[in-house]
């Protein structure tokens, strides 16, 4: 587990009414507030400017612990190790890795385009 303390939540902003989680818009209840993941995260060399997805708390969280069992794994995330956790999570994840792996600023996904505020 990473203690790195530059590993912190980005802002998190009130939902707007009817907002939906791009990555889960299944959740119930609605989530209520959004959050920003920087996609190259800022505790590995990501930008302060760099893409952001508007994301739930709930999968930025299950994003980052994506991200840190892959840097346990030497920025490995083989099958099964995400297993359980949400397709578009591991969409983040990889961008991620792949941003942090080759130090290039990374795309955002077409779906997350325009969800950060
Ligand atoms: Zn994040
Ligand atoms: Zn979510």
């Amino acid at each position: 587990m990473s203690t790195d303390p530059t590993v912190v939540r980005d802002l998190a902003l009130a939902t707007p009414a009817g907002w939906r989680c791009p990555v889960v818009r299944w959740h119930r209840p609605t989530p209520h507030v959004r959050e920003r993941h920087h996609v190259w995260p800022k505790g590995d060399g990501g930008p302060q400017q760099g893409p952001q997805a508007g994301i739930c708390g709930a999968c930025h969280n299950d994003t980052h612990a994506l991200l840190e069992l892959a840097r346990d794994h030497g920025w490995l995330l083989v099958a099964g190790m995400h297993a359980g956790y949400a397709e578009r999570v591991v969409e983040l994840a990889l961008l991620g890795i792949h941003a942090i792996t080759t130090q290039t600023l990374p795309a955002l996904p077409a779906w997350a385009e325009g969800t950060a505020a």
